[in-house]
């Protein structure tokens, strides 16, 4: 079991309390039962339809995450590996593009990715081959190996410029542990 305690820093700021998406005003959102509303935070708050769209893949893991609402939680989120992930407060006040960012990095750690790298991998270093030495704050190698995977998906070229030397690695992991892949790692 792993849990992640590792505070993530977003690329984007919070923006309080407006976390419904596009189309969808805070009335509708009000009326929706409980299982849409997790459904519609899931989805980043976008309903995609298009069959051949790579992120269809993506929302349905999402979706399939077992996902519980902890009130009292001092993360964003949290996950024990193959049991749950759980968000609390912090989580709801962040942007609907921001909360599916969240949810793609806490469903690497559902999926064990961080504990295949440490396993298979090992580079207790990874930060050095990050071009900040770390990647959206994070530090530790299980940490930015998961953080890596919801970047690949959803900030493709600044994977691409700020961590090159982490993509054979990380599409090598997404393989063993299957995840969907993103369109980046797809040809590399
Ligand atoms: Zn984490």
């Amino acid at each position: 079991m792993y849990n992640s305690n590792q505070p993530r820093v977003p690329k984007g700021s919070p923006d309080g309390g407006q976390w419904i998406g596009g189309h969808t005003s805070r009335s509708a959102f009000d009326e929706m039962s409980a299982n849409d509303k997790m459904r519609f935070i899931k989805s980043g708050g976008e309903v995609l339809e298009d069959s051949t769209d790579p992120r269809l893949e993506l929302s349905k893991m999402v979706n399939a995450l077992p996902v519980v609402i902890n009130p009292n939680l001092g993360n964003e989120a949290t996950t024990i590996s193959g049991v749950r992930v759980e968000i609390g407060p912090k989580f709801q006040a962040y942007p609907k593009q921001i909360q599916l960012e969240i949810l793609t990095h806490e469903a690497a750690h559902f999926h064990e990715l961080d504990m295949w790298y440490l396993k298979n991998k090992a580079d207790w270093d990874l930060a050095a081959r990050t071009k900040a030495g770390h990647l959206n704050g994070q530090t530790t190698p299980g940490e930015i190996i998961v953080e890596a995977y919801s970047v690949a998906w959803h900030d493709p070229g600044f994977l691409r410029a700020n961590a090159p030397g982490l993509l054979r690695d990380l599409r090598d992991g997404i393989i063993a542990v299957g995840l969907p892949m993103p369109p980046l790692l797809r040809s590399t």
